[in-house]
């Protein structure tokens, strides 16, 4: 039983299905019916990929494991059960010889007021989807605008975080915005900014070097704003103050801060490495040889490393999982089990146009070359549906970008603080106010749970509707939030209204967590309705 179809998940299924050949019934629990390709997903954002492009089918590429849509919500592990809720409410339980979880990682937040409230993260579909429209919106809106101060703040695109989803967003956005700009200037005649800030003081703070002066140049060429030493100090409906104590009007917050590993892992009492489930490296986790666990969901000794471990990246849960499927193999008798050895082949990181900045093998490698590469790169490491994404860039290549916005994700439905950023939140605002309102305890002390994203609340809940939606789902039709917005697609909550802050029956967030679930108390309207 395979919790999460990631990069390290998927692969685990590959491997196991391989290996096994029809002696084990290995089952796949993921919320969504495809596996994603995040290492894209900024080329979605920005107008090159559409989004199907950057998806596997599960079904389709995997087809001897049974695929269960649902998200894990509890795990037994002395009963070697787990309990998930499927995309339409119903519940179930799973029985296993094996688990391996491999449920990935969602947006890290930073206790800064107002971030929760007012930014959006980049970490799943939904928000890629958000993004893209977002920004087309703010630059047709800007560019109608004789208010040069308006003007400014709908221009002024804000991305905090400059490691390698940081530094791809601004600086494919910059080249977005700028398409858009040249096929329909502003009336103020102003150019769209992209400002992008950390607290360290180069971007790829993680990378090596070469790579952080490379993306560094090409942004700055660019004309990107880059700010290092600098960060996010408050977030308001009206722009953003920073660390420096400069207010800067902007309608946009891309939190790209990096991420922290999804709940589901905390949740099991288990020894844990900041909030990485703790492994062996034989990716089992002590005391507990039938449970594996992969990917940035768990805590791997990097034995190329002593003392350290594994990072967060696709390369390490990939291999991960073919080595977490060997040794599951290897516990039934099939195959030696092998500990987890891998030192990193390099990076790309795609800076949009043909520009790249890359180091495969330990080469350094600049300009249309480490584009070619990148490209080529991502091409062989995608487990499927590579033509198209070929074909896509092609396309890109000889014809404008598609500067429209379809409105499908809305504000609302993708907030920065969530545990299933690979779905939209469905149901209209007013719902997910209502799930937000913290219900009254009942008789054993403990609150019902609020309806999951994605999922359809229980009928005689606050906020409860027919079960209508598909996973990562559009608002079923009849539904409060379910018709597109009649005059502004996609159309922002208000942003006129008094700064937030924390309700004051919220917990204080300790340093470098999540301040937890926060109430968000964004306004809707007609527009986002
Ligand atoms: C925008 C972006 C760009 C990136 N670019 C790069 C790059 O260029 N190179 C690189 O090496 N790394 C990159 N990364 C990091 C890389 O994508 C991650 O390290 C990698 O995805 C981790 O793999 P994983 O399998 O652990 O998690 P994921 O790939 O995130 O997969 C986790 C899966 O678990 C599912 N899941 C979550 N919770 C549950 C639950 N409760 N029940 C069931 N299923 C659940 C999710 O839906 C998902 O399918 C990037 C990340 C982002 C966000």
């Amino acid at each position: 039983m395979i919790v999460g179809a990631g990069f390290a998940g998927y692969r685990t299924a590959q491997t196991l299905s391989r290996l096994a050949r029809g002696r084990a019934e290995i089952v796949l629990l993921n919320p969504t019916d495809y596996f994603l390709y995040l290492p894209l997903l900024p080329q979605v954002a920005a107008g090159i990929l559409e989004p199907r492009r950057v998806t596997v089918s599960l079904s389709g590429t995997l087809p001897h494991v049974r695929l269960v849509l649902g998200q894990a919500d509890r795990i037994d592990l002395d009963a070697r059960q787990v309990h998930y809720t499927g995309p339409e409410d119903e519940g179930g339980t799973l029985s296993y010889d094996r688990l391996v979880l491999a449920a990935g990682s969602v947006n890290k937040l930073l206790p800064i007021p107002g971030v929760a409230e007012h930014a959006h993260g980049f970490r799943g579909l939904p928000e890629a989807l958000y993004l893209r429209d977002h920004v087309t919106r703010q630059v047709e809106l800007a560019a109608a605008t004789d208010d040069p101060k308006a003007c400014a703040a709908r221009c002024t695109f804000v991305v905090v975080g400059a490691g390698y989803t940081g530094t791809e967003v601004a600086a494919h956005g910059q080249l977005f915005t700028d398409s858009q700009v040249a096929k329909h200037p502003m009336r103020t005649g102003m150019r769209p900014r992209w400002m992008l800030l950390d607290i360290a003081d180069r971007v790829l703070p993680e990378l090596d070097e070469r790579l952080s002066r490379t993306a560094d140049g090409v942004l700055r060429r660019r004309g990107v704003d880059v700010r290092m030493g600098t960060s996010v100090k408050e977030a308001t409906p009206d722009g953003v103050l920073l660390t420096d104590g400069e207010f800067v009007d902007t309608k946009t917050l891309v939190w790209c801060v990096g991420v922290r590993p999804d709940p589901l892992a905390e949740s099991l009492g288990l020894p844990m490495e900041r909030g990485r489930l703790l492994v062996d490296p034989h990716l089992q986790v002590p005391g507990r040889p039938e449970v594996f666990a992969c990917g940035d969901a768990a805590a791997v000794p990097d034995l190329e490393k002593p003392g350290s471990y594994t990072p967060m990246t696709a390369q390490h849960a990939w291999r991960q999982g073919k080595v977490a499927a060997h040794n599951i193999a290897a516990s039934f008798g099939d195959g030696e089990r092998r500990a987890y050895r891998h030192k990193d082949l390099g990076f790309v990181v795609d800076l949009g146009g043909v520009k790249a900045a890359a180091n495969p093998l330990g080469v350094n490698l600049s300009g249309p070359v480490a584009g070619a590469v990148t490209r080529g790169y991502h091409l062989a490491a995608m487990p499927g549906n590579r033509v198209r994404v070929a074909a896509d860039w092609l396309l890109d290549a000889v014809l404008p970008r598609q500067a429209v916005q379809l409105g499908l994700v809305r504000s609302w439905s993708v907030p920065l603080d969530t545990a299933s950023p690979e779905l939209a939140r469905v149901g209209g605002p007013e719902r997910q106010r209502q799930s937000a309102e913290r219900p009254p305890e009942s008789g054993d002390g403990t609150r019902p749970e609020p309806p999951r994203p994605g999922t359809e609340p229980a009928r005689n809940q606050p906020g409860g509707e027919p079960a209508r939606n598909q996973p990562g789902g559009e608002p079923a039709k009849s539904q409060p939030g379910g018709e597109p917005a009649k005059n502004q697609p996609g159309g922002e909550p208000a942003k006129n209204q008094p700064a937030v802050t924390p309700p004051p029956d919220q917990p204080p967030p300790g340093p470098d967590v999540s301040p937890g679930p926060v109430r968000r108390t964004d306004r809707f309207t007609e527009g986002d309705s």
